[in-house]
């Protein structure tokens, strides 16, 4: 656990940048500091492990203040990821990586496996090791980082800004890859970013922080999303949260997918003309899994990728609400492709069918409502 009790941080020149922060980010969660640019989130992190000296207040690791700590000890325990992965420049990769782990006395040897499967498990081949940082694209970069906070297998990790720096696909792709990991992991967690997307994706609880480093709201995404507790998190949050709630709404036994015919990769249109029960038809391959439709009205040959429809995203048997919905709405046919844990085709869902099953999710009448009106 890492708490907050009553920190103050002024800086010189009257700025207070921190006001009166109370919180306790649990042990084994992620927890999220959201906030306007300027509304105290780095200097709260940069407090903890002293980086920054608290104008008064008392944080605590576990149940020890940290102002009655050795400052070196402090920092080992803790992992620290800033926003563009500040490796050593003139290190390799693997250089950069086992030095945290030397640090605690690890031997050389024994910190270069460390780093090796370090670099793995944040998903770099053990080609990257000899390289240079510059010789790194930005999100390369950043997983080295995490696996440098990572290696002195701390039991805290303060993160700022981690994936800030990274086109947006790239920062997707570090999300859930670091979702992953923390599945694995489970460290004690203080992530900070201006981004309230990131922070519902990614955090167990949520601090939203307003300008002048005040407390607005901490809570779960879900509570974030649905009972916002004033304007300013309302705001902030977005006007979409409707929506965005359905990304936390399981539809795991809830729902009966319709098996649909299927045509593979290869049929004779007279197959698919067969098959179909409607203008669109749902094309897998070999193994069953889906790749998109078809229209077997036109079909003049055997299937062939050129002949299918690419634009439906699938969702995951076991996905939200939000995924199913996505299928649904990106698919020419209007239906949603469900498939299991293996990628195999499970069945569909039409729109209607989800309206009612937004209906039934308690907590979401107004989601339904937002959604209903978008349609
Ligand atoms: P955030 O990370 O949320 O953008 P910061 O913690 O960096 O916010 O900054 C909070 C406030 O403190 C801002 O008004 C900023 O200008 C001010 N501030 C940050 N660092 C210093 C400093 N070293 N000296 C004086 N003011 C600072
Ligand atoms: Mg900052």
């Amino acid at each position: 656990m890492i708490a907050f009790e009553d920190v103050t941080k002024r800086y010189p020149g009257e700025v207070v940048a921190v006001d009166g922060l109370s919180f306790v980010a649990p042990t084994g969660l992620l927890t999220v500091l959201v906030g306007p640019s300027g509304c105290g989130k780095t200097t709260s992190l940069r407090m903890i492990n002293r980086l920054v000296q608290p104008t008064s207040g008392t944080i605590r690791l576990g149940n020890e203040p940290t102002s009655d700590m050795d400052e070196a000890i402090l920092r080992r325990r803790i992992g620290y990821v800033i926003q563009h992965a500040g490796l050593f420049p003139h290190r390799t990769v693997l250089d950069n990586i086992a030095t945290t782990a030397r640090l605690n006395g690890i031997s050389k040897a024994q910190a270069r496996i460390i780093a090796f499967d370090l670099l793995e498990r944040v998903g770099l081949s053990p080609d990257f090791a000899g390289r240079y940082p510059w010789q790194l694209s930005g999100g390369q970069q950043q997983r080295v980082g995490v696996a440098r906070a990572l290696a002195s297998s701390p039991k805290f990790m303060l993160m700022d800004e981690p994936f800030s720096a990274v086109d947006p696909i790239v920062r997707t792709q570090l999300q859930d890859e670091f979702l992953r990991l923390q599945k694995e992991m489970g460290k004690t967690i203080i992530m900070v970013t201006h981004d309230i997307d990131e922070a519902l994706k990614l955090g167990d609880q949520v601090a939203v922080l307003r300008v002048g480093g005040k407390l607005a709201q901490i809570a779960t995404p879900q509570e974030l999303l649905t009972r916002p507790a004033d304007e300013f998190v309302a705001n902030f949050v977005g006007r979409d949260r409707g929506y965005r709630y359905l990304g936390f709404v399981g539809t795991a036994g809830k729902l009966a997918a319709n098996k649909e015919p299927t045509a593979k990769l290869g049929d004779t249109p007279e197959t698919a003309r067969a098959a179909s029960r409607d203008r669109w038809l749902l094309v897998t391959n070999e193994r069953g899994e889906p790749i998109g439709w078809t229209e077997p009205s036109g079909l003049r040959a055997p299937i062939t990728m050129g002949d299918i429809n690419l634009s439906g995203t699938f969702a995951a048997l076991s996905g939200s609400l939000r995924q199913l919905l996505d299928a649904a709405l990106s698919s020419p046919s209007r239906r949603g492709v469900i498939v299991g844990d293996d990628g195999r085709f499970v069945g569909c869902v039409t729109l209607p069918d989800l309206l009612v099953l937004m209906d039934q999710t308690a907590d979401a009448s107004a989601p339904s409502r937002e959604v209903r009106h978008a349609l």
